[in-house]
């Protein structure tokens, strides 16, 4: 049987990364948000997961702009970690899990939902930017990418997103086999890395939305695109990708753990664990 044991928002922000690399996790301007993401992490060590199923956005490092998939899945059991122009980070290649990862696509299509199976999949910082806050390299969790499309119009729209959310977590439920899932989506928070509008963060957007996630997300999902990136920026369209995680949870929920980091971008992690698996 496989279950759902939590689900993680956490923002993507390559500065992130970069903290990590160089070290940078307890200066002044980095420690509230790094220290703040350790229970997270703490949480996870004791519920065990094997698999993480990770809703993200790619930057044009797997799929180029002329080839651009609306939903795409990594079905692969290597997921590499990209070049994304400054060389290869120095973290170890991602293990996948490609048995349940073809069993999602299968339920996926069958039911519907028609996505693009990639059985070569580079990873990027919408992955591996808060991989990191989420587990240790050398990686002992296998990785499943659900890339949503927020890059090219047209979108997915935020609704579509939860859809994909709930399919999953479907397609999970029927797999026969043995595994203790996460579900993550990363992304946002409110950010706008261009035009006269650059550096614009919204911390009381961000933290509606951090509210409304857990509360009352159906109020997230009817907000159109352009709401999204009023509130929070342009780039700030990533947060729908957050749906989808939460359409894949389901019941009464226990917040674990909320973060809420203002810098060049928002920065948030919200860990949510459904009451039944709380056991
Ligand atoms: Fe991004």
């Amino acid at each position: 049987m496989a279950q759902i044991l939590g689900g993680i928002g956490v923002t993507h922000s390559p500065s992130v990364a970069v903290a990590f690399d160089r070290g940078h996790t307890e200066r002044p301007e980095w420690a509230p948000f790094f220290e703040n993401t350790q229970p997270v992490k703490k949480w996870l060590t004791a519920l065990a997961p094997d698999t993480l199923v990770i809703f993200y956005n790619d930057h044009l490092n797997r799929f180029p702009l002329s080839t651009y998939p609306t939903f795409a899945v990594g079905c692969d059991d290597t997921l590499r970690v990209a070049d994304e122009g400054h060389g290869r980070r120095d973290l170890p290649d991602v293990p996948g899990d490609s048995e349940l990862a073809w069993h999602i696509c299968r339920h996926l299509v069958a039911n519907e939902f028609d996505i693009t199976m990639c059985q070569e999949m580079e990873v990027d910082h919408g992955v591996l930017s808060p991989l990191p806050l989420i587990a240790d390299p050398p990686w002992q969790i296998k990785v499943i990418p659900i890339a949503i499309n927020v890059i090219l119009h047209p979108l997915p729209t935020a609704r579509r997103c939860w859809r994909l959310g709930e399919a999953v977590a479907r397609a999970i439920a029927a797999f026969p086999g043995e595994r203790r899932v996460v579900i993550a989506g990363t992304g946002g928070l409110s950010h706008q890395l261009q035009g006269k509008d650059f550096g614009f963060v919204n911390p009381e957007w961000d933290n509606e939305f951090l509210d409304l996630i857990e509360s009352d997300p159906e109020q997230l999902v009817a907000l159109s695109h352009d709401t999204y990136m009023d509130r929070g920026g342009a780039e700030s369209i990533e947060m729908i990708i957050w749906l989808a995680m939460r359409g894949a949870l389901s019941g009464k929920l226990r917040r674990v753990q909320r973060v809420y980091w203002p810098r060049l971008t928002g920065l948030g992690m919200l860990a949510l664990q459904p009451e039944a698996t709380a056991a």
